[in-house]
Parts: structure tokens; sequence; C-alpha cells
């Protein structure tokens, strides 16, 4: 008999609602439900996405026991050592260098929202630091300083239904195709009902291919290209000016600014022709509802949160906020990264975006939690490096559900950055390169093993539930982290899901209303919920009133900033990193599906333009060298006329085609989010190619063995 349990997908910010058919107790398939993003409709993630929960080995192993490094080598031993054991370390290091000295993540992916909360209580309530962030920091964390600034609020304006009954799309550094299928869906019906595409996009992506206007500006441009588009808004007096003068604040700085990014100027930086500028202005302000979506091709930029303001500034300046099918949408790109944001895995900001450095807020903290917390905002996630390897501040790092080593930039510094420390903790439910840099390992249930909620990209709250349970020795992460607290002298005993949600609720006036049972009935909520009697928000700003202190939109321009690591004679090419649609982040989950893991397989691929394929003699499917100030790597070569001559693009889903060895570590000033879109390379041929090939598999063997720890050692 086949047992269906409802829940959501784990691989993107859609938000897709699923049943997962289970049978013995094993996972033996997946079938779209009718949920408000997805209509019963799932990508090819979500209908193959579920496998990894069978262990089938193909990538790396479940990690099934705690393990403890003992001389040198990780040991299986029972969950009372591993948490005294840890507890024991974090208080000597807490007492020897301080509570700053520790730095704790939040997670992305499974765990769940209520995950979120305990680790970020942990670390604020326990260890006594704001040391708490995640992998926001490295794609949406210029999102959400760059909107609360604008706006007052780091999220969607909008919802994802309301895509396809908008009048205009401007769609800005987004491959929704290959990032949340199910959001092109809606961008597709958008355009069969009539609405006008515009993709701004140096690369010639799927949407670029059904858009009404391809704007192909160059890599690291953006800035010029959303000043002249103000700049065309006042000085055609395009803008609604009943709307700025009312509604928005900054108006004369804001002119001042873009007053020298003329359309002809802008062309001379993007090479976007001035006429497409001005054209697409008139378009937008014309359109009755207008919408902006972005994505990475906004945010992985040193310049990311300027660019952010200046979006939202667009669609500030012409009145496209408070009514459904307008506003401005961050699509967010992992499962749950809205929501680690909204429980506060954030150095800055404690649940429901309350400030760590308001005294009122931090006091009704501190009596719900029982401690004194720190006033001061903690480190983010890319200062770690830094942190640790020339300043010396930081011994011990409590890594919840990510993989630094593969997904941030410069991955030989984040490896000398871990064998630094004095005490790395790895929480997971894979073994993964970071895992291989630990002192001890704690194993946790995954998605499909536990209950808990997940908040979609349009800020929507929906329960997860658990299908199946977990295999070997592991623990919820909420469970893992409430023993550690105990141990540590601060008492954890949640019994459940709902009962952290709870607390969290009764914490965060945003979320107040969104009880588990509003989201059964409703099939989910979308914050903000004040009130057990409120059904939730689809659009923010209703009335025009922003979240801002004064309720008034702010407008933002500055110059353009080139991306700092420029081509030249020894690395000639630029390299953007990029996702494909059938892997998921760090491929632990998706590279351990049956069928998705024949999708696409090492050494991962290099895009290149057919000209530069020729000048270097190239072929299609070759292995070719790849080589930065920071280090080489070898991929397979796939050209393509989607490329423009100059510029190359990798996916970050592949251990020997790992871009991180690459990527640069330069950081927007605000969010501290790394310029991922931007660095030099150059590429090499490979004259013997049979050698290579040997060469990729010997390493991936190599690899893959020193990942199946489940004889007990690694
Ligand atoms: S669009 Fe995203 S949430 Fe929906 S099925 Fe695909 S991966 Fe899952």
């Amino acid at each position: 008999m086949t047992n269906k349990v409802l829940t959501i997908c784990p691989y993107c910010g859609s938000g897709c609602h699923m049943n997962l058919l289970v049978e013995d107790g094993k996972v033996v398939g997946a079938e779209p439900a009718d949920g408000r993003t997805n209509e019963g409709n799932l990508c090819l993630k979500g209908h193959y996405g579920w496998d990894f929960l069978n262990d089938p080995q193909i990538l790396t192993a479940r990690l099934r026991k705690p393990m403890i490094r003992k001389e040198g080598v990780l040991r299986e031993v029972s969950w009372e050592e591993a948490i005294q054991f840890t507890a024991e370390k974090l208080t000597a290091i807490k007492e020897k260098y301080g509570p700053d000295a520790i730095m704790g993540t939040g997670s992305a992916r499974g765990p769940g929202n209520e995950a979120n909360y305990v680790m970020q209580k942990f670390m604020r309530a326990v260890i006594g630091t704001n040391n708490i962030d995640h992998c926001a920091r490295v794609c949406h964390g210029p999102s959400v300083a760059g909107l609360t600034y604008s706006l007052g609020d780091g999220a969607m304006s909008n919802s994802i239904p309301e895509i396809e009954d908008t009048d205009l799309l401007f769609i800005f550094g987004y491959n929704a195709a290959v990032t949340h299928p199910i959001v092109a869906r809606r961008i597709v019906k958008a355009k069969q009902k009539g609405a006008t595409i515009i993709v701004s996009d140096p690369r010639k992506t799927e949407l670029a291919r059904i858009a009404d206007t391809w704007l192909p500006l160059k890599g690291g441009t953006n800035m010029a290209l959303v000043n002249a588009f103000g700049n065309v808004l006042i000085e055609e007096e395009l803008y609604d000016k009943d709307y700025a003068a009312n509604y928005v604040e900054g108006f004369a700085e804001y002119k001042e600014s873009v007053r020298k990014y003329t359309p002809e100027y802008a062309e001379s930086i993007t090479g976007v022709k001035a006429d497409d500028i001005r054209k697409v202005m008139r378009q937008y302000a014309k359109a009755n509802k207008a919408m902006i979506l972005y994505g990475m091709g906004v945010c992985q930029f040193a310049q990311a949160v300027d660019v952010v303001r200046g979006l939202a500034s667009l669609a500030l300046l012409t009145g496209n906020f408070g009514r459904p099918g307008v506003g401005i949408g961050p699509v967010r790109g992992q499962n749950n990264v809205q929501g680690s944001c909204d429980m506060g895995a954030l150095p800055n900001v404690y649940p429901g975006y309350q400030s760590v450095t308001d005294p009122k807020i931090r006091k009704k903290f501190e009596k719900a939690w029982g401690v004194m917390l720190p006033d001061k905002i903690g480190y983010h996630l890319t200062e770690i490096p830094h942190l640790v390897l020339k300043e010396d501040k930081v011994k011990a790092y409590y890594i919840f559900g990510e993989d630094p080593v593969q997904s941030d930039p410069n991955a030989a510094e984040v490896r000398e950055t871990l064998e630094k420390m004095e005490f790395v903790i790895v929480q997971d439910i894979f073994m993964n390169k970071t895992a291989l840099h630990a002192d001890v390992i704690l194993p946790a249930t995954s998605w499909g093993e536990h209950d808990g909620v997940y908040s979609s990209a349009d800020r929507g709250f929906q329960r997860i539930r658990k299908a199946v349970d977990p295999p070997g020795d592991v623990k919820p992460d909420w469970q893992i982290i409430s023993e550690l607290a105990t141990a540590m002298g601060y008492p954890m005993s949640y019994r459940n899901t709902e009962e952290i949600w709870d607390e969290m609720r009764a914490l965060s006036p945003k979320f107040a209303g969104a009880s588990y049972k509003k989201m059964e009935e409703q099939g989910g909520v979308q914050w903000p919920c004040p009130t057990e009697d409120h059904p939730g928000t689809p659009y923010l700003y209703e009335g025009n009133r922003f979240s801002t202190a004064n309720g008034k939109g702010r407008l933002f321009a500055c110059e353009w900033r080139a991306p700092l690591e420029q081509p030249d004679q020894e690395y000639p090419l630029t390299l953007s990193t990029v996702r494909e649609v059938g892997h998921y982040s760090v491929r632990t989950m998706t590279g351990n599906c049956r069928a998705l893991s024949q999708l696409s397989d090492e050494p991962g691929n290099i895009q290149i333009s057919p000209g530069d394929a020729s000048s270097l003699g190239i072929e299609d499917g070759q292995l070719v060298r790849i080589i930065s100030r920071r280090g080489r790597i070898v991929a397979r070569a796939q050209i393509s006329d989607r490329v423009k001559t100059g510029a190359t693009y990798m996916t970050y889903h592949f251990w020997i085609g790992a871009c991180n060895e690459l990527t640069g570590d330069a950081l927007d000033p605000i969010s501290k989010t790394p310029e991922y879109k931007y660095c030099a390379i150059r590429l090499e041929r490979i004259p013997d190619q049979l050698r290579a090939e040997q060469k990729v598999r010997q390493q991936y063997e190599s690899l893959r063995k020193q990942m199946h720890v489940g004889a007990g050692q690694a």
C-alpha cells in the first residue's frame, strides 16, 4: 500500500507542494500537489529529487553516527560522547578567548525554520555572540540590505502567482528557467497573456530567447545601466509625479546622481544600445502594472546593494507598489534561504528582522530567553577567512547544513581557514568536502524525515512533514542543538517543532498570527501576519505605506564601480558562476538521486563562446584547464553561442570542476557578498585528452572514497 505524505519540495524558493509516495517505510516516488505557487506542477528536481533519502551512495554517503576526530581520524562515537566533547570544547574556547571567538551558521536547506530559530538562539543565548550567519550572505544578502533600505522589508514585495498577471516583466540577471522552473512557467504564462518581457542579461538565457527585448549588457556594468534607466525616467518626465511627491523621498539627490548617466554614456559602459535603454524605460513607465524580478546576476557582485536599491528606485518612481501584479521580486534560490533570514540566522537581526542593536528589542529577547544578550552586530560568514587567517580572532566554527569548501569563493583559502581553526563542528546529512576538515560530525535527519516550516521566496510559510524514519543513529537538528545547549548549562527541552514555532511567533510581531493550524487550513501563510485572525499578506505596501521609519520609499543612485579583478594579458577571460537545472547547490542531495545524477556528472562544464574556443583550438566536449590567480581546475568545454566572446560560465555543483577554486573574495562593502559573477581566468587546451580523462576519473574515485566513511573512519 502506498502512503502519500504532503510536503514542500526541498530544492528552490518556489515552494512547490508535493506528495512523497511511501511504501514499506521507503520513499518510492513523488507527485505534484496543488500548492499556491505550483498549481499541481513540479520541475525535474521536484519529480526525481527524493532518491537521496534512500542513500544510494552514488556521490557520497549518508552520515549515520556521530564522529569525533581522534589521532587525526574521524571515528564513530555515541551521542553522549559527541555532545559532551563538543560542549566541553566550546565552553573552553569561550572561556579562553571570549564568545566572539565562536562562529555559527544557520542552514537555508533542509532543516527548516524551527532548527534555524534554535541555532540562532544557541549562538546568542548560550555562546553569547551575534556571530550567526548563513548562505544568504553569498546570495541574496544584498536584497535584504538593499530592499530594507529602500522599502523597509528585505523580501519580495509581490507573490509568485501574481507574475502571470502583470503587463510588463522586467527580468534582471535572473535565469528562472534554470533556478526556479515553476516561476519560469509563470513568466511564460504572462507572455501568453500578453505581457511585455524585457530581459537584461549578458548571456542569452532561455528567458532572453522569449523576451520582447533582450539587453545583452557587459558583465559587471549593472549600476551604469540602472542609473541610465533612472535618467530616462526623469529626463523624459516618464515618472509618476504624484507618487514621487507623496510616497517617496530623496528625489532631488537621485536626480542629481543619475544626471550624467545618459543612455549614450551608459552605452559606452554597458554596450547596451542607447535607443534600447530609452525604449524599455518608455514601456516600463507606460505599463499599468510592471514588475521587476531579479536574481544572482544582480546580487553576486561587489556592487550589489547599490543595484538592488537602484532597481527598487525604478519601481518607486513609476508607482509600481501597493497593488497586485507590480513591485520587485528578489527570487530566493535555495528552498529556505528566505526562512533562515526570517528566523534571524543573520548577525544583525533576531527573528522577524528585529535589530540586535535596539535596546528595547534586545530587552524583550533577554526576558524571554532569561540571559543577557550581546549588543554588537556579529561577524559575516564571508569575513571569516580574513578574521581567522589575518586577525586570528575566530577559533571555532559550528557549520550547520552548509559546505563552504564547495560553495564559498576561493576554496583554497576556505580550507586553510578550517585547518587553522581550533575546533570545527559539522552538522549535516551527508559527508562533504567541509566535513573532511571537521573535528566533530553531528549527523542529522533530512527533509522527508522531520517536521517543520519552510518559507517560500514570496514570504510564504508552509509545512514540511516527516514521511519516513531516518537511517542510523541521527537526530533532528533542533534536538542536537538543544542537547548541546543543555550540556553547556542552558537547558532547552522542546517537545516538537510546533513548540519552537510558537515561541518564535510570540517574539516576532510580523509572524505572530502564522500558526501551524492556519498553515494547515490555508495551505500556507504569507507574512506579515500580525494576528491570529489575519490571513497573511500576498503583496506588501498596500496604501503605499512602506516599512521604513517614516513610511516613505527611499530613492538611491550612485556612481558605477567596475568589478575588482579585470581581465588582462595573463588572464584574458572573465568567469561567472551559475547553476544548472538538474542539480542543486553543492550537489550532495541531487548527486545522490539516481535519475538526476545521470543528467550531468564530473568534472562539470565551462561554457565558452565559439570565437574563444576556435582561437584557443578547443573543441566541444574536450577537457580544458582553467586557471585564475587563486587556483586551477579541469572541466569540459561546452561551446555555446549564447555566450559573449571573452566571457565564460561554470556551475558550482561539481567537485573536480569546482569553480570556487578560481573565484575571488572581493565583497560588496555593505552586504559582504562575494563577486562570484566576475573574475579573470585563462583557459588552456589539454593536448593529451586520454590522460586527462583518466586523471579526472582517478580524482573523482579518490574523492568518493574519502566521502564514504560508513566503515567508521575518514
Ligand atoms: S521549481 Fe523549485 S520548488 Fe518547484 S519542484 Fe522545482 S525545484 Fe522544487
